[in-house]
């Protein structure tokens, strides 16, 4: 079963375009079994995705992007924004009483990323037992390998990294505009019938991202290894 993780409504974020008609019509045409919305620091209350559950019969998530001081978080089951969340400590802490999930987005994109330097090149990462040591791998669930604006390097280190950490991955699309949903999904092997077997599947690792562009390029790298 295939979720979008990761989407940007008009509604929750300055910087997305997706109205919810849009986003009906995306779902019901791609058949996807689930759709996480995770706008920027906002949760939609029920009222504005209450057209998307009834219309389309998907499993809704309602989520949030939080930008932490260890960067961007995609944090699925609060029902909304606490204040001072923007320390992953306390994000964490406010999760864990809503028994949600955490999933540490696009996570060496500012390392790596050709798209996100503004003209310089990118940085390059560490030695790699300095990646491991990043203290935000220790408050996160899963992270997230595939996304829309990622490029295969990034997905391949993500791979690596969950893999030496011992924590699972997941992929969405990142989508601002309805032309760029589903890219990337995250895929279980379970059928999920609700939000919460969504966070549990989250939580005990239960998945996979799959970029639908590349269809699995940086799996086959590693396997090369
Ligand atoms: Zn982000
Ligand atoms: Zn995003």
């Amino acid at each position: 079963m295939r979720f979008e993780t990761h989407l940007h409504t008009a509604i929750g974020s300055y910087d997305g375009a997706i109205q919810i008609e849009e986003l009906v019509a995306w779902v019901l045409a791609s058949g996807i079994g689930g759709v996480c919305i995770t706008d920027h620091d906002c949760v939609l209350s029920n009222r504005d995705i209450r057209a998307l559950r009834e219309s389309t019969g998907a499993i809704v998530v309602r989520g949030v992007e939080v930008t932490t001081n260890m960067g961007h978080v995609l944090t699925y089951g609060l029902d909304e924004y606490v204040p001072g969340i923007h320390d992953i400590r306390v994000l964490r802490r406010e999760v864990d009483k809503v028994g949600g999930a955490m999933v540490l987005a696009h996570p060496f994109r500012s390392d790596v990323s050709p798209y996100y330097t503004y003209g310089d090149a990118p940085r390059g990462l560490p030695p790699w037992e300095e990646v491991l040591a990043r203290p935000v791998f220790q408050y996160v669930d899963a992270l997230e390998a595939c996304n829309g604006s990622g490029v295969l390097e990034e997905e391949t280190l993500v791979r690596r990294a969950a893999n030496d950490l011992g924590l699972a991955v997941t992929g969405g699309s990142d989508a601002h505009k309805a032309n760029k949903l589903g890219l990337c999904i995250t895929q279980f092997t379970d059928y999920l019938s609700s939000e919460r077997d969504f966070i549990e599947a989250i939580r005990s690792g239960v998945c996979n991202g799959i970029d639908l562009r590349t269809h699995g390029k940086a799996g086959e790298e590693k396997r090369a290894d």
